[in-house]
C-alpha cells in the first residue's frame, strides 16, 4: 500500500517543536511519507533524517503542496488565510491539519480532541470532510478536565478563571518571559547578597525596573515576568476579549451541540508562567450530587485525568505547573462544593498547553486519517 505523503509546515514553531518531538516518539513517522515546508528556510537542509526530501520545501510554493495528501500546519492563521483557499480553489482534495484559529469556526472544519468527539471525527470523516483544525488550548484543557461529567450531561454552566502560560503567545514570547526574569534578577542580585538589607529597597528596585526603556517587552507590551495580563487575545468589544468568547463557542462545536447546551464564560488571564494553563472552574451542576459521586464521575472522564487529594500537602505537592510540565496528564483538583448552592462545584486544573492544548490533537488526527 502507498503511504500517504504527508507535508509539515511550522516545525520549528513551539507548536511545531512540540508535535515533531511527540511524533517521533510515538514512532508516528514510520506510518507515511513526511515532507517539510518552510515559509523562511526553503531551499535549506532538512534537519530530520526520517523526511523524504533532503531539503527544505517553500511552503509559499502551491505545486508543492498541491502534490500532499495531508498538509499539517503550525505555521499561523497568517500563512492558513494566505494559502488555504488558494489550494482549495485549485481543486487541491486533500486533508488540512491545522493548530491556527483561522478556519476553526468555518462550517466545513470539524475543531479535532478526539478523546471528546471521536464520534463526530468518525461521522464527519465518512462523509468526505477534509478540513481539521485543532482547538483552543484552554478550551481542550478544560473539556478534557470535566470530561467525566460533560459526557453525563448533568453541566449546566462553566465559568472559567484561567492562570494562562506564556507559551500560548508562541516561542518569542517564551523568550521574552525568560529575560524579563533574568533582567529583574539583575537589577537586584547584589541587594540580594546582602542578608540584612532592606526588602522594601528591592521591591522598589523592581517596580522601578518595570518601567525601564530597555526592559524586555517587544511581544507582550509590557512586564509578565513580577506581574499578570489580564486579558489574552483580541478586543471584541464590550469588555469581551476573544480568548474569553472562544469558551463558549468553541466548546458548543466541539460538542457538536448533542449534549444539552452547556453555557462557558470567564476571564482569561496570563501569567507567568512556561508551557501549562490552569483553570479555577466553577461548574454549576444539574442535580445535587454528593462529593464522592463527583470525583468518581470526574476521574472517569478519560485515562489522562489524574484526580488530586483536595488537601494541602497533597495540592501544593501535586498539583501545579511544574508538575505536569512535558506530561499528557490532566490533573484536577481542589474539588469542593461551594456553599453557594448545593449544585455548584470548584476545582482547580492544569495541562500542559502545548500537548493537549495543541499538539497532542493535531498528532492524533493524522493518525485517524492515516489509518482509515
Ligand atoms: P511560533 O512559535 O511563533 O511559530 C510559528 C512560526 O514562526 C514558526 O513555524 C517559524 O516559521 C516562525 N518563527 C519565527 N521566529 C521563530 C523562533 N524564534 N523560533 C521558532 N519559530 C520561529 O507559533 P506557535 O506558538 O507554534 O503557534 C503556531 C500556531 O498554532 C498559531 O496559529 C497559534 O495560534 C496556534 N496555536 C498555538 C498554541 C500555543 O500554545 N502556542 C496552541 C494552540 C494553537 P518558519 O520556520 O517558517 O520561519
Amino acid at each position: 500500500m502507498n503511504k500517504h505523503k504527508v507535508g509539515i509546515v511550522g516545525w520549528r514553531g513551539m507548536v511545531g517543536s512540540v508535535l515533531i518531538k511527540r511524533m517521533i516518539e510515538e514512532k508516528d513517522f514510520e506510518k507515511f511519507s513526511t515532507f517539510f515546508f518552510s515559509t523562511s528556510q526553503a531551499g535549506d537542509d532538512c534537519p530530520f533524517r526520517f523526511s523524504e526530501s533532503n531539503k527544505l520545501l517553500d511552503a509559499n510554493n502551491l505545486d508543492d503542496l498541491k502534490k500532499m495528501d495531508i498538509i499539517l500546519t503550525c505555521q499561523g492563521s497568517d500563512f492558513t488565510e494566505k494559502v488555504y483557499p488558494k489550494l482549495r480553489d485549485h481543486s487541491w482534495q486533500g486533508h488540512w491539519i491545522d493548530a491556527a484559529s483561522f478556519l476553526r469556526m468555518n462550517e466545513d472544519s470539524v475543531i479535532i480532541l478526539d478523546p471528546i468527539n471521536r464520534n463526530l471525527i468518525d461521522k464527519k470523516l465518512e462523509t468526505g470532510n477534509k478540513t481539521w483544525v485543532g482547538g483552543n488550548c484552554t478550551v481542550s484543557l478544560m473539556l478534557l478536565a470535566i470530561n467525566g461529567l460533560i459526557k453525563e450531561n448533568i453541566v449546566e454552566w462553566v465559568s472559567s478563571m484561567t492562570y494562562q502560560a506564556a507559551s500560548g503567545a508562541g516561542a518569542n514570547n517564551m523568550r521574552e518571559l525568560l529575560k524579563q526574569m533574568g533582567y529583574l534578577h539583575q537589577t537586584v542580585s547584589d541587594l540580594l547578597e546582602d542578608k540584612n538589607g532592606s526588602i522594601l529597597e528591592i521591591d522598589q528596585t523592581i517596580t522601578n525596573t518595570f518601567q525601564d526603556q530597555s526592559f524586555p517587552k517587544e511581544n507582550f507590551l509590557v512586564p509578565l515576568a513580577g506581574s499578570l495580563i489580564p486579558w489574552i487575545d483580541s478586543d471584541l468589544g464590550g469588555g469581551l476579549s476573544k480568548e474569553e468568547w472562544k469558551g463558549h463557542n468553541e466548546t458548543l462545536k466541539i460538542l457538536d451541540h448533542h449534549y444539552d447546551p452547556i453555557k462557558v464564560d470567564g476571564l482569561c488571564v496570563r501569567i507567568g508562567t512556561m508551557r501549562c494553563h490552569s483553570q479555577a472552574l466553577t461548574i454549576k451542576l444539574n442535580q445535587n450530587l454528593s462529593e464522592d459521586d463527583i470525583l468518581d464521575k470526574i476521574s472517569n472522564g478519560n485515562e489522562w485525568v489524574k484526580v488530586i487529594s483536595n488537601n494541602r500537602d497533597e495540592t501544593i505537592q501535586n498539583l501545579s505547573p511544574a508538575k505536569v510540565s512535558g506530561k499528557l496528564d490532566i490533573l484536577v483538583g481542589r474539588v469542593r462544593k461551594l456553599k453557594l448552592d448545593e449544585n455548584i462545584v470548584s476545582l482547580f486544573t492544569i495541562g500542559d498547553q502545548l500537548l493537549w492544548g495543541a499538539a497532542e490533537p493535531l498528532r492524533r488526527i493524522l493518525s485517524i486519517i492515516t489509518v482509515k
